[in-house]
């Protein structure tokens, strides 16, 4: 019979490769599913192997554990679409707080005897674990709104932040030289503990999906060092992917929102918004009704459809699959244009609309869908605001200034669907709304385009 360490070995390599396909698959709309049937059975030969480890004494402690994961985390996987954000920055907590709880026992079952590297990476282990506790429960707390979303600023911040840092990094130091200071150990838990919540203050609401993306990238890092503590290739392998991951995906999200990645972290972005948001146009607009907008629709022969956060809040997505169906089959041609930061998350219009079933190949990208607007009679946007806001390429003023937008300014007509003249996520005002081509269709998106699958299935009769 097979040796169980070779066993468990085999499970391990099984999931790492499980692992990379998952991240692999998961980049592309038509291989997602696979990606999260990839992730799930390699978690699961990962926690299957480990149970089988020898050094297991004692399983009853085991399944308590498991039975908490369970009540915790199966509501939290059935939360709101919307929500999403902030039950992602909740599972990075729990994931740091047991590497900062892993990376204590080692600690205190090895320390003094603990060599230099070891010492050093279970420092790594345990400061980046604690700082991403305490972060990402601020973030969620952020999202949620049990917190003030408004980043919280004073004089000398970045000072203070980075000192406490430096203070966490230096004890790793002394710790690692002369282990036998073990007193100094908690202060190197206490410190980050306190500086996940100071680096998170001063951080606008808006701006947590980024951070928690950066939080995502630092609990990787922290169970990679976790891995070379536990002498564990699948979790320094795992936690290295999680770490790059989470950090490419800032990094692109800032750029998607033309902000420097330093200044999501040290800008206090949010304060601009709430300072813009005071100066609301008050200039005429004009509006349709559902029956306006189906005749328009009908008569078209290419639309583009924009969604937005608006249609992820409405949870308007069935209603729009209905919307295509019914313009598909008067042979118009419904494509739908995906900003790349449209909604509160990476990917949240795609995986919207992919729930809906429209086909993945009417999904376009900014870039491929631009150069077509100005051949588009129709523009829908649909709860979507700063995504279509043209002020980002002429007002160099405006907080938004150099995000790529999608055109739907250069389309014949558009038509908004929203509840109300307000602002966007960068509270700012949208002169889109304003241009002679622009129809403002005032409602709830799921209502309103719904009524407009009505008035056009309703018109058939008469055609
Ligand atoms: P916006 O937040 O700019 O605008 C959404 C609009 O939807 C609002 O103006 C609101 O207007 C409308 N709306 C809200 N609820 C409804 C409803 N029930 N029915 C109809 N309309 C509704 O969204 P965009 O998607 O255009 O832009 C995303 C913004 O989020 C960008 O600024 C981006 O930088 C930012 N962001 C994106 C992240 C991502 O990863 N995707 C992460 C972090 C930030 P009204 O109240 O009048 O209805």
């Amino acid at each position: 019979m097979m040796p169980t360490e070779t066993f468990i070995e085999i499970t391990y390599f099984i999931a790492t490769i499980l692992f990379i396909l998952s991240l692999k698959w998961l980049s592309s709309p038509t291989t997602a599913r696979h990606g999260v049937w990839a992730g799930e059975i390699g978690m699961a030969l990962a926690i299957g192997g480990t149970l089988l480890y020898r050094g297991i004494v004692d399983y009853k402690l085991v399944a308590i554990g498991l039975v908490l994961g369970c009540i915790i985390g199966v509501p939290l996987g059935k939360v709101a679409m919307t929500a999403v954000p902030q039950r992602t920055a909740l599972s990075h907590a729990f994931g740091a707080l047991c590497v900062t709880l892993v990376g204590t026992s080692e600690f205190y079952l090895r320390a003094p005897n603990i060599s230099p590297f070891m010492m050093a990476v279970l420092s790594m282990e345990v400061i980046l674990g604690s700082l991403t506790f305490t972060g990402s429960l601020m973030a969620a707390g952020k999202l949620q709104e049990i917190l003030p979303q408004r980043p919280i600023t004073y004089k000398g911040q970045n000072f203070v932040n980075l000192g406490m840092l430096s203070l966490a990094i230096a004890i790793a130091v002394i710790l690692c030289l002369h282990p036998e200071q073990m007193k100094l150990f908690p202060a190197m838990i206490i410190i980050p503990l306190i500086f996940g919540v100071m680096l998170v203050v001063p951080i606008g609401g808006a701006d947590m999906p980024t951070v928690i993306s950066l939080l995502n990238s630092y609990a990787g890092l922290s169970a990679a060092a976790m891995g070379f503590v536990l002498n564990s290739k699948l979790l320094i392998i795992a936690g290295a992917l999680d770490g790059s991951s989470g950090f490419i995906l800032s990094v692109i999200m800032s750029k998607d929102m033309n902000r420097s990645f330093t200044n999501v972290l040290f800008g206090g972005f949010g304060q601009i918004q709430a300072a813009a948001a005071g100066v609301q146009e008050q200039r005429p607009v004009k509006s349709a009704t559902a029956e306006e907008a189906a005749a328009i629709l009908a008569a078209a022969s290419k639309v583009v459809i924009v969604p937005g956060y608006g249609m992820a809040v409405a949870q308007a997505q069935h209603n729009v699959r209905e919307l295509y169906d019914a313009l598909t089959k008067r042979v118009v041609n419904v494509t739908f244009g995906i900003h790349p930061v449209a909604g509160r998350m990476p990917g949240h219009m795609n995986v919207l609309l992919a729930e809906a079933d429209i086909p993945y190949d009417k999904l376009l990208d900014m870039d491929n869908i631009n150069g077509d607007m100005a051949q588009t009679d129709v523009a829908l946007v649909i709860g979507a605001n700063d995504v279509t806001n043209p002020a980002a390429r002429t007002d160099a003023s405006s907080p938004i200034y150099g995000m790529p937008i999608l055109d739907v300014d250069k389309a014949h007509t558009v038509m908004v669907i929203k509840r109300s003249m307000a602002a966007g996520f960068a509270g700012i005002d949208n002169p889109l709304y304003y241009l002679d081509q622009t129809l403002m269709l005032f409602g709830d998106a799921k209502n309103f385009v719904g009524n407009i699958v009505r008035e056009l299935s309703g018109g058939d009769g008469h055609h």
